[in-house]
């Protein structure tokens, strides 16, 4: 067993965990979901009725045409060592998250989108193809001509379609990894809207930071930030976390006044008028990586995030809603981030992004009072023709996700019977879930040869356990690729 935490830490059970290899075949009853890296917030990445198949010892680079720019690599490798792999060749990732330890399964399977969606929409525009496992021991190679349809339903997945083993990526031209930032502060929200929609045409990247704790005249204010890669020839080294949270604190540190304090300390500092500077990657695209387990600073009941996205025609009026909302319930987010939404369609079918405005919110968790926010959270999105972000969640209700992902039968239908998550077994009702299972394992037994002993069935049997991740480990360091400069 082994503490295989998402990222909010709402929880401190352990958890059946076993290496993933691509020669396990699964028996009847048990069921199993790729790990990548828990950077999940919540349970898209828990099967707590089955066991994990950790990915991290799945992480080489297979192949890199340096003159295509095209990179084939193990599904457990982590974004941040692919991006260290391709530093001095002109090449980078054309989607980045805010957190470099990503594995590229978990990249895929959550169809990540990063501060250039208008540009450059979500990661899963850039996988040429993949190779998927499926619990009767095949592997199927999907791409957008050949088994399209599997191709649709794993990007965005959330892991419930099989188990990425390597995929191919098509890597954008840059002349270097470094990016010239811009800040530009913004008074109000209106202010935002006005401001981004000047600046943010022109850069290839754009995020701003949204003081969400301001009241009165400052409501609404914060730092619109953007970038575009520069054309400096020094070559920058991915740099390891220089500091480490080592232990839970008894209570969280991120609310009341730290919280205050650092919100304003953070807009003062960054008020200078359209300043800019050139950036190393780290500090551009990861600046939390800086210190590791930093989820850890809220304390023992973990944190929830929310993340939404509303429709531009409505993101005015709602987004001030959703800031007030919190103001209301009293309760503060640590990092309020805001974002434009473009139109380039994804490939996958369940992906989260769709045109208009995605607001994040960080929450110490505080039991009821915490969820009760939540709720109206979702509840002003939904109204607003929006949705919640299913892989930043941990207690959508059923209704609110099937209400914001209208596709997601189609997904159930494309399941791979013995694969199951926490997050699936919450928002799909049982019964439905149970039936489309049935009637596709009824289609698909045949194919099934008897069960293997494979270090999987030995170890959800309870024979082979070794931990993959220590206690209050932080997941990075035990991550085997982990790279860069120590
Ligand atoms: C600080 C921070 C910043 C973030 N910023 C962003 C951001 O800007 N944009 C964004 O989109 N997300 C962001 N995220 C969320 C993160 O990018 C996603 O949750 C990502 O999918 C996590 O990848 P992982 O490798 O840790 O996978 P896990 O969290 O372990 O798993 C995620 C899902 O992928 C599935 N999975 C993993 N590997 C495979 C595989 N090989 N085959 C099939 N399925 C697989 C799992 O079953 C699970 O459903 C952020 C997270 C953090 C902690």
């Amino acid at each position: 067993m082994s503490n295989a935490h998402s990222w909010g830490r709402l929880d401190k059970k352990r958890r059946a965990i076993a290496p993933f290899t691509p020669s396990i075949r699964a028996t009847g009853k048990d069921s199993y979901l790729a790990y990548g890296n828990g950077r999940s917030y919540g349970d898209t990445c828990h099967n707590d009725r089955g066991t994990l198949l950790s990915t991290q010892h799945n992480n080489a680079v297979i192949c890199f045409d340096r003159e295509n720019g095209l990179l084939t690599a193990e599904c457990g490798i982590l974004l941040g060592d692919i991006l260290q792999h391709l530093q001095g060749s002109g090449w980078f990732l054309p989607v980045v998250p805010g957190t470099k330890f990503v594995t590229l399964g978990g990249a895929i399977a959550n169809d990540i989108h990063g501060k250039n969606h208008e540009k450059r929409g979500t990661f899963g525009r850039h996988v040429t193809s993949f190779n998927l496992w499926r619990s009767n021991g095949s592997q199927v190679q999907c791409s957008a001509l050949e088994e399209a349809e599997l191709f649709a339903a794993t990007i965005g997945g959330m892991g419930l379609t099989g188990i990425i083993t390597r995929a191919q990526i098509q890597l954008m031209k840059v002349a270097s990894h470094f990016v010239e930032e811009t800040k530009t502060p913004f008074a109000s929200l209106s202010d935002y809207f006005d401001v981004e929609k000047e600046f943010s045409a022109a850069s290839e990247y754009s995020v701003a930071w949204v003081d969400s704790l301001a009241r009165g005249k400052s409501f609404g204010r914060g730092i619109l930030m953007r970038g575009d890669h520069t054309f400096q020839s020094a070559q920058p080294d991915y740099r390891k976390p220089r500091l480490t949270v080592p232990l839970t604190p008894p209570i969280s540190l991120v609310s009341g006044l730290p919280l205050r304090l650092f919100n304003l300390a953070y807009f003062h500092r960054n008020k200078r008028q359209n300043s800019s500077v050139s950036t190393h990657p780290d500090s551009f695209f990861f600046p939390l990586d800086v210190l590791a387990g930093w989820n850890r600073l809220y304390g023992p009941r973990g944190l929830f995030q929310h993340q939404c996205v509303v429709p531009q025609e409505t993101a005015r009026d709602v987004i001030p809603q959703l800031l007030a909302a919190t103001h209301s319930a009293g309760q503060g987010s640590f990092l309020t981030v805001l974002k434009r939404f473009g139109s380039l369609n994804s490939p996958g079918f369940m992906s989260f992004p769709r045109p208009g405005y995605t607001l994040t919110l960080d929450f110490a968790n505080r039991g009821q009072p915490t969820r009760q926010l939540l709720d109206r959270l979702d509840a002003i999105t939904l109204d607003a023709g929006g949705r919640t972000n299913p892989y930043k969640d941990a207690r959508m209700s059923a209704d609110t996700f099937q209400r914001g992902f209208d596709q997601w039968q189609k997904l159930e239908q494309f399941r791979d019977p013995a694969l199951q998550s926490d997050f699936w077994r919450r928002v799909v009702s049982p019964s439905a879930a149970d039936t489309a299972a049935a009637t596709i394992a009824a289609t698909r037994n045949a194919l099934v040869a008897p069960p293997l002993e494979t270090p999987v069935n030995q170890a959800a049997k309870g024979e082979v356990h070794k931990p993959q991740l220590q206690p209050e480990q932080d997941n990075y360091s035990a991550h085997p690729a982990a790279m860069g400069p120590k």
